[in-house]
């Protein structure tokens, strides 16, 4: 049920006229199969966001190439990038980046409405399933940080994407409601089997995936030092 990735010499530089150019990925090779939940580990600045963004479409890289499912990603257009974004990924950061106006429900629901469907026994079930039943039409700021992170969870989840991309989704929690959310993943994950890649600077937490990769400057080591 999950994507299959597959990089070859992935290489991206920032660069401003009159400024020298800086690498922030080099050389990256590497295959992500269906269904496997991949960690990127790294310091602050090792490029694992912007690793995802690539991953998720979001941003252009250089050089090399990036296949889904054997397709190639850069040889989509900004439509078909657009609507695979929407029916085949979920996302989930470290700030939640739930919309403020809308309650933990709305926010659940948006990713299917986006895709023309209205599931609202889906997106109840979802939210019963993370812990949040009786606060569905609470806010954002009503939302301790481990609620919102859950909603984001839930949001991530409720459209059954095939890769979901977590950029440090334990980064702004305490260690115990970290953990209760990377529980919460490794049980939608076994449900769903989708595709996981989820960078974090926490060890506890990359004990949750199959395997783990190591970034270093822009660069993939054997381990971390
Ligand atoms: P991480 O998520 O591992 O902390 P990032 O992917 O956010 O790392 O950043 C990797 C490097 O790329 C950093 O040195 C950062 O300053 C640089 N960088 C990220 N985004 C931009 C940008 N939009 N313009 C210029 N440099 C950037
Ligand atoms: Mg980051």
């Amino acid at each position: 049920m999950g994507i299959s990735l597959r990089a070859e010499s992935l290489g991206k530089s920032y660069g401003r006229p009159g400024a020298p150019i800086q690498k922030v990925l080099s050389d990256l090779s590497f295959a992500i199969d269906d269904g496997e939940w991949v960690v990127i580990m790294g310091d602050s600045g090792s490029g694992k966001s912007t690793l995802l963004n690539i991953l998720a479409g979001i941003d252009p890289f250089d050089t090399g190439s990036l296949f889904l499912d054997g397709r190639p990603w850069g040889e989509l257009n900004d439509e078909e990038k657009t609507l695979t974004r929407r029916r085949e990924m979920g996302f989930i950061f470290q700030n939640y980046n739930l919309f403020p106006f809308l309650s933990a429900f709305e926010n659940v629901a948006l990713p299917a409405r986006l895709n023309g469907r209205r599931d609202r026994e889906a997106v109840l079930a979802l939210l019963g399933e993370v812990g949040l039943g009786d606060k569905s039409a609470k806010f954002p700021s009503q939302l301790s940080g481990g609620e919102q992170q859950r909603v984001a969870v839930a949001r991530a989840l409720v459209h059954r994407p095939r890769l979901l991309l977590a950029d440090e989704p334990t980064g702004a929690l305490d260690h115990l409601t970290g953990e209760r959310i990377l529980d919460l993943m490794r049980q939608l994950h076994r449900e769903f089997r989708p595709t996981i890649v989820m960078s974090t600077h926490s060890l506890d937490a990359a004990r949750y995936g199959d395997r783990i990769l190591y970034l270093r400057d822009g660069r993939f080591v054997p381990s971390p030092s």
